[in-house]
């Protein structure tokens, strides 16, 4: 059935503190017609990120203005060389229904639908959640067969991706912090952590220790403050911390810098090495990362995790929902099949 209306969402207004229903707006206009070298693409699934609560602030996204995110989606109609009807494609044009898309720009590529893997998983394990997941063990941490591992947010997308990713690089003990008993017992019995612990029950660095009492060689850091004092802590010499993400900050209403880490010059006195991790300076290890994954994936060693909420107009919820931490794995809005 030809679709006449296109809907997208829009952000009204900057939120001071967490955001809500009410900075965002959908707006119907008509589907667009391909111009020449774009095609026109029928989203089936989009990504809602945390990094998308960064760009709701002053100087990210334009208010009134479709909002950026990463989608996959069906080429429809096209004018561009490179795309034909019926191909699969990522691209950057989310929180939409329909968008126009040229292969190689705004990060548009065509995607494999790998037999015995959801689609989804080109924005979850496949996507930028599992690359960061990826980048942050193999390039940032360098991890080694053997090393322990400590991730926050473990239960989250990248968080999991991490657990499943470290198993499979020979990783020694794992160890996840996450925000719910219901969210611990997932790492352990489901996904194959060796301790987890709920981050609401007491200081982290007091936690980790009895989690991990003869320390840590690795740290994904999604989280930030406490969470990176703690591991620091629990670092052995010659450590590494990846960090890639810092979400206990992100709805600060506070002027002031985060107390924690107070601990940095423990940094200096085991050798420690802290490095940022950003995904999008990685895209040329996409391939590395599907001939890896794949696999594992099709041979049911590892799964897909990700919460997928179904219909568009619950696209502001999913994201809402997931900053509030209502997912386990990577939150994905499932728009159609
Ligand atoms: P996610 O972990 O799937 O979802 C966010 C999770 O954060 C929630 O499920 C919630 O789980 C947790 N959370 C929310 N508030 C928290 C708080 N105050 N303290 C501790 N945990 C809190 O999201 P994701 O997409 O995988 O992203 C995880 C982190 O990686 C984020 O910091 C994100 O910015 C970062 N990231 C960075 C890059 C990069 O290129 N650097 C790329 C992708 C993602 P709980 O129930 O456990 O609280």
């Amino acid at each position: 059935m030809t679709q006449t209306a296109a809907l997208t969402v829009q952000q009204t207004a900057r939120p001071h503190g967490f955001p809500t229903a009410a900075h965002f707006a959908f707006m119907e206009s008509p589907v667009p017609v391909p111009t020449e070298g774009t095609a026109l693409v029928e989203n089936l699934y989009l990504s809602v990120d945390p990094y998308h609560r960064e760009l709701m602030d002053e100087g990210g996204w334009d208010l009134d203005t479709p909002l950026e995110g990463r989608a996959i989606g069906r080429v429809t109609a096209s004018r561009d060389p490179g795309l034909r009807e019926g191909d699969l494609v990522f691209h950057r044009e989310g929180w939409r229904t329909h968008a126009l898309v040229t292969l190689g720009t705004q990060g548009t590529r065509k995607i494999t639908a790998y037999e015995g893997v959801p689609l989804s998983a080109h924005l979850s394990i496949l996507g930028g959640t599992g690359l960061t997941a990826y980048v942050a063990l193999t390039r940032t941490a360098g991890l080694k067969p053997g090393d322990d591992l400590f991730v926050s947010a473990a239960a989250g997308g990248v968080g999991t991706a991490t657990g499943r990713i470290a198993r499979l690089l020979g990783a020694g003990r794992i160890i996840g912090s996450a925000g719910s008993p219901a969210k611990v017992e997932h790492l352990t019995r489901n996904l194959g952590f060796d301790a987890a612990f709920d981050y609401h029950d007491g200081p982290v660095a007091g936690q980790l220790a009895l989690a991990a009492p003869d320390g840590i060689d690795v740290y994904v850091d999604n989280v930030g403050g406490d969470h990176l004092e703690g591991a620091i802590s629990a670092l052995r010499d010659h450590g590494r911390i990846a960090w890639v993400g810092a979400i206990s900050q992100y709805n600060s209403t506070s002027a002031q810098p985060p107390a924690a880490p107070r601990n940095l010059f423990e940094i200096v006195d085991k050798s420690l090495r802290l490095e940022g991790v950003l995904v999008r300076n990685y895209t040329d290890v996409q391939g590395e990362l599907e001939d890896f994954l794949v696999p594992h994936l099709q041979s049911g060693q590892i799964a897909p995790d990700e919460t997928v909420v179904e219909g568009f107009e619950r696209t502001v919820d999913a994201f809402l929902g997931m900053l509030r931490g209502e997912n386990t794995g990577k939150m994905v809005v499932r728009i159609a099949d």
